[in-house]
């Protein structure tokens, strides 16, 4: 079996950025997927609502990836009213995308490295492969040591070339070498509530949409 992968990446986009788009773009083409599906992540309702609602970061990742058809809006969580586990969300796509089509779960090292506080995370593995990004210079295989011993099992086991994740449907652990922009939503949210300028951080739409809609006027 050859199939190209879908990529699944996840994230709050509080607000989306390059650091994400280019994670996003070298991954479609080092890992040589099909398409990479971005999933804001929803509210759960039990909290305050928060200055900048779902929908509207929703809207900032669609007008980000406007000029990119091999990026996809997929607004799942943030049109569900629970609180949404990766776990949960993939294995909706999974329904969706059937058994033998593989799935990518995307992230940067260091969510990597802290995958095992996540919710059943070890069944994450069952339902997708796990792609991770890092630094040049900077390999997982230097820093999983001081990993759990069950996450440092799963890396060392799983461990494969990107070019291998078509041939199954998930349960691989791809590493790309992929330089990380020194770019956080966090600097551009204490950016824009001190007046200063965020151009080049982001795409001009999302600027845009942020000054228009006066978001993250305070931090
Ligand atoms: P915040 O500053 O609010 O914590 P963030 O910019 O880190 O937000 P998230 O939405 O939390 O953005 O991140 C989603 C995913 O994007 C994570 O897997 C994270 O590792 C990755 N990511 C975030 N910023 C960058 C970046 N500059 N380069 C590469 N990957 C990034």
């Amino acid at each position: 079996m050859s199939n190209k992968a879908i990529g699944i990446f996840g994230g709050t986009f509080d607000p989306i950025h390059y650091g994400h788009l280019r994670l996003a773009e070298e991954m479609l083409e080092l890992a040589d997927l099909l398409q990479v599906r971005f999933i804001p992540t929803g509210t759960p309702p039990h909290r305050d609502e928060p200055q900048v609602s779902a929908l509207q970061r929703s809207a900032m990742v669609r007008l980000a990836i406007a000029g990119q058809p091999a990026f996809v809006l997929d607004e799942r969580e943030v049109r569900r009213a629970c609180k949404c586990y990766t776990v949960d969300t993939l294995s909706e796509l999974r329904a969706e995308f059937g058994d033998t089509q593989p799935l990518c779960l995307l992230m940067g090292g260091d969510a990597f490295l802290q995958l095992y506080t996540w919710h059943e995370w070890e069944r994450l593995l069952e339902l997708s492969h796990i792609v991770v990004g890092y630094r040049p210079g900077f390999t997982l295989e230097e820093r999983i040591h001081g990993a759990p011993p069950a996450l440092r099992q799963h890396y060392q086991q799983r461990l494969c070339a990107a070019a291998e994740l078509s041939q199954q449907p998930a349960g691989r652990i791809a590493e790309l070498a992929i330089p990380k922009l020194e770019i956080s939503a966090t600097l551009i949210r204490n950016r824009v509530a001190e007046h200063r300028t965020i151009r080049y951080l982001l795409p001009d739409a999302v600027a845009d949409y942020i000054h228009q809609h006066q978001l993250y006027t305070s931090c």
